[in-house]
């Protein structure tokens, strides 16, 4: 059983070392690639990937889990083995079995469907055309639920593929959670939308770019990022990405007229970078040293970036460093009214710019919709319209084309169905956490006052961070919360931080 469990880790080595070198090509793909050098990228891509599939589902894989007695994407909670060998066979079992179930007929389709479909997209976008998009959003919807067929679920076809990005996450649960949270959110928008809007006008102004990045980059160091660890580059769309245990980049991008962009992309990244920097050593380089969930992962970048980057005490401590630093751009504007303007809120068509309380609302119109293609209800040629009647029902405005509408994101494109409530479960499971880390900390409040952010990022590495996927989401939230995930919690810090703002009640 030994010697089984060491070539598996073995095998598992060999298939994170070809992650991160498909990782690495990601990421120079992202920040440095010459435009013309895509077609090699691609060829070189799809070799990697060819490989760690083959490596994943290969005879010799499949042997060595059967002699230690897996029959099924459980793993082995039954076994003898310690708990970390444990999660070990439970992780890897799961990929193998989920990589298994998909024919390779139907990863190529899917993979040169996935591509012709971006392709429509970029172009459908442009000229804000759904019809460019629609045959082939058709055939992804297609591909997909032959995927969740294959894969195979327990109650609804959609299940297979919540699992992908938040493992163990059903829909019945997905369901419940956001039901709960929907009357409340849009109770409070309402709210919002009666009191004074608050003036943001300074955001505007010009920022120099340069000194926005010394700005954050200054940041990044006292929340805890580790520079000999990582880089902090400039992508189109800003993300993280984790080339190995002491190699965990972040990108962000910058606009001078828009100096929340770059500095709160920066704050965002940084807690999925800390989250994956700050993994227990005992797992490096294996399938566990990574984030739990995407859900997980989200409420480590959410906590920073919104409880932490947004917050009154966060600002006391910064605002006179970043006055000095723009004394122009923020004449006259008070510690105060800096800390309403970067909080205002308002119902926007854009998902990626919506602030905390209306962006888990574009969530839900997003996972609603996605519910009724994969059950067939909703037909693809009428998603614009249900769309558009979703946006009004929930934030009482109405897209003026599909661009701004239901060609704003990219995700459908390739198939990435499930992906969207792992971005609203990541803010509950974040205002759960924190509420917690407060109590235990005795008061975050003063703490970030004085700029201690490392007491901060003790208390996650602690509870969250070092374990990687050793457990679920959901064993996580109970043993770093003593209960289940509790969407009051978020909605309580909302409630607060917003009366506060705008004055409600
Ligand atoms: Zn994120």
């Amino acid at each position: 059983m030994n010697s089984s469990l060491s070539r598996l880790k073995e095998i598992d080595r060999e298939i994170q070392l070809l992650e991160h070198t498909t990782a690495l090509l990601g990421w120079d793909q992202e920040t440095y690639m010459p435009e013309k050098a895509i077609e090699e990228r691609a060829q070189q891509h799809s070799l990697l990937s060819g490989i760690i599939h083959d490596k994943l589902t290969g005879k010799e894989t499949s042997t060595l889990l059967s002699s230690l007695g897996i029959k099924d994407s459980a793993g082995a909670a039954e076994s003898p083995l310690g708990e970390t060998d444990r999660a070990f066979l439970r992780k890897f079992s799961r990929d193998f079995y989920r990589e298994t179930k998909i024919p390779k007929g139907l990863v190529v389709d899917f993979s040169r469907e996935a591509s012709l479909s971006q392709a429509a997209w970029i172009e459908a976008r442009k000229k804000s055309d759904f019809s460019v998009f629609a045959p082939h959003l058709e055939k992804i919807l297609e591909l997909t639920k032959d995927k969740a067929e294959k894969i195979g679920y327990a109650e609804h076809p959609y299940d297979a593929l919540l699992d992908e990005y938040e493992p163990f996450a059903t829909t019945s649960y997905v369901k419940s959670i956001f039901e709960t949270l929907k009357p409340k959110l849009r109770n409070l928008v309402k709210e919002i939308s009666r009191a004074g809007q608050v003036d943001d006008s300074f955001l505007k102004n010009k920022y120099s770019v340069d000194l926005q990045e010394k700005f954050g980059r200054e940041i990044l160091v006292d929340l805890g990022y580790e520079f000999d660890r990582g880089r902090l580059d400039v992508s189109a769309h800003p993300f993280t990405t984790t080339l190995g245990f002491n190699d965990i980049r972040i990108t962000t991008r910058y606009r001078e007229d828009s100096f929340k962009t770059g500095l709160f992309g920066i704050i965002h990244e940084c807690g999925h970078g800390l989250y994956e920097l700050g993994i227990d050593e005992k797992i490096a380089g294996t399938v566990l040293a990574q984030g739990t969930s995407l859900g997980i992962h989200e409420s480590q970048s959410r906590t920073w970036e919104n409880m932490i980057g947004l917050s009154l005490p966060f600002w006391k401590y910064y605002y006179p460093k970043l006055r000095k630093m723009f004394p122009t751009q923020l004449d006259g504007v008070t510690l105060e009214q800096f800390y309403r303007g970067i909080n205002r809120s308002e119902p926007s068509l854009i998902r990626i710019d919506a602030d905390e309380v209306t962006y888990s609302l574009h969530i839900i119109l997003r996972f609603e919709l996605e519910l009724q293609m994969i059950s067939g209800e909703l037909k693809v040629r009428d998603l614009p319209e249900a769309w558009n009647s979703g946006m009004k029902e929930l934030l009482g405005i109405t897209p003026a084309d599909d661009a701004e509408g239901v060609l704003q994101d990219v995700h459908w494109s390739f198939g990435a169905i499930g992906y969207f409530p792992t971005y609203a479960l990541g803010n509950l499971y974040g205002a759960q956490f924190f509420q917690k880390l407060d109590r235990d900390l005795g008061g975050v409040v003063e703490i970030m006052e004085r700029g201690d952010f490392k007491k901060i990022l003790g208390w996650l590495r602690d509870n969250i961070h070092r374990y990687g996927s050793i457990y679920t989401a959901e064993e996580l939230c109970m043993n770093a919360t003593g209960e289940a995930l509790n969407p009051d919690y978020f909605i309580d810090y909302l409630e607060k931080k917003y009366s506060g703002i705008y004055g409600l009640k």
